[in-house]
């Protein structure tokens, strides 16, 4: 397969960006994976692989949703064992201004 980029918009909701990546960057630029997530209105109750959970808001600002969209340099968390291939996929995404999905169609389906 070859490493297909894709492109979300810069304003898509971070929570569904989030469900979609199932990828979490803490503080210390470990990169977590994700094991569930429970949207109540603005919070999501969140935990990892590696069994820590938390509250996030849904912010575009937030240095998460930032940590994402930039691409900051981060270390997979080594007891989450993000495997590889989500990892590649990471990197192959991109966020655009006018150009990707803003995950829409996701809608109601993942947060209900
Ligand atoms: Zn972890």
């Amino acid at each position: 397969m070859e490493n297909k980029k894709r492109y979300y918009r810069k304003r898509v909701d971070f929570f569904r960006l989030l469900l979609k990546m199932k990828l979490w960057p803490s503080r210390k630029r470990i990169l977590h994976g994700i094991k569930s997530m429970k949207i109540v209105g603005n919070q999501a109750i969140i935990t990892t692989h590696c069994n820590e959970t938390f509250t996030a808001y849904n912010s575009k600002n937030s240095r998460a949703a930032r940590f994402l969209r930039n691409k900051w340099n981060y270390d997979p968390c080594r007891t989450c064992r993000v495997p590889s291939w989500k990892l590649e996929k990471y990197s192959s995404t991109r966020f655009s201004q006018s150009y990707g999905s803003d995950l829409a169609e996701t809608m109601g389906r993942d947060n209900e």
